[in-house]
């Protein structure tokens, strides 16, 4: 099996990560042969080192290609919306995350550990995404939404431990109320904000979301912009967390979703 036909190389490569990335998160970094990946992507061993040089560069150009980057897609969808709503919403979802990307980032972690060709990319990787989530923070301190006291590395290496310690830690090991870590949340970002500015609010909300099971069409729209409030069920289609109770900052995500569903599935409930 060589090059196929009628597919070009950045076509070739992007199968290759795609392939790579469903063998390592269903058979694990150390269960996944080279040759397992290849022949998933339909190309030859010597195809795929064409690309790539090792295996542990496989996994890391993977996680790059594909592992989850929830926020920096929600930025890229509304790069006006403050940073710190971003942060609650994607922290909303944290506890909750089963993604099967998750996995990915648990084995890269794993492989790190334990092998010093994976570490070496995985610090590039890792730092990639800290200095991004630092950039992020300065945009926030920038936006007086946090103290422009604190270290945006420290801000981003908090971010980096809570979003890979919420691929290890997935809800059938251990879960928490949504309302009582929405709380705890909030708390959090109150206590990161400029001095003397108005702290985050904690309180309860009367909005509510709710799915009509009759249109939803399983788009994945709100699930993916506003994951503290809508998750899917095993075949893609939305449904609401909880009770769809909307905490206290989620107003701008409710109606993300509503105006991105193109079924016009999603109802909010009690808003004045
Ligand atoms: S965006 Fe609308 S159609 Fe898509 S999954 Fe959500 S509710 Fe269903």
């Amino acid at each position: 099996m060589g090059r196929v036909a009628g597919v070009t190389r950045a076509e070739t490569r992007e199968r290759l990560l795609s392939a790579a990335a469903d063998e390592f998160a269903r058979r694990g970094y150390d269960g996944t042969r080279v040759a397992d990946i290849a022949r998933a992507a339909g190309v030859s061993n010597g195809a795929l080192y064409a690309h790539f040089g090792s295996k542990a560069e496989l996994l890391v150009a993977a996680l790059r290609a594909h592992g989850r980057r929830l926020l920096a897609d929600l930025f890229d969808a509304d790069p006006e919306r403050p940073v710190v709503e971003l942060l609650l919403a994607i922290g909303r979802w944290l506890p909750k995350r089963r993604d099967a990307r998750a996995h990915l980032v648990v084995e890269a972690l794993v492989a790190a550990r334990r092998d010093e060709e994976v570490a070496r990319p995985m610090r590039d990787y890792v730092g990639e995404r800290a200095d991004w989530l630092a950039g992020l923070m300065r945009v926030a301190q920038a936006g007086e939404e946090m103290d422009p006291a604190l270290s945006p590395d420290a801000l981003a290496h908090f971010c980096l431990v809570l979003g890979m310690g919420s691929a290890l830690i997935p809800p059938d090991l251990h879960a928490v109320g949504d309302e009582e870590w929405a709380a705890l949340l909030a708390r959090i970002v109150g206590a990161l904000a400029p001095p003397g500015s108005a702290a985050v609010p904690h309180g309860r909300n009367t909005m509510k979301v709710r799915i009509d099971p009759k249109r939803c069409q399983g788009h994945g729209r709100c699930y993916d912009l506003a994951p503290g409030l809508f998750g899917e069920d095993d075949e893609g289609y939305g449904t609401v967390l909880g009770d769809g109770s909307v905490p206290q900052g989620g107003e701008h995500e409710a109606r993300l979703a509503v105006a991105n569903c193109p079924e016009r599935a999603i109802d909010v409930l009690g808003e004045e």
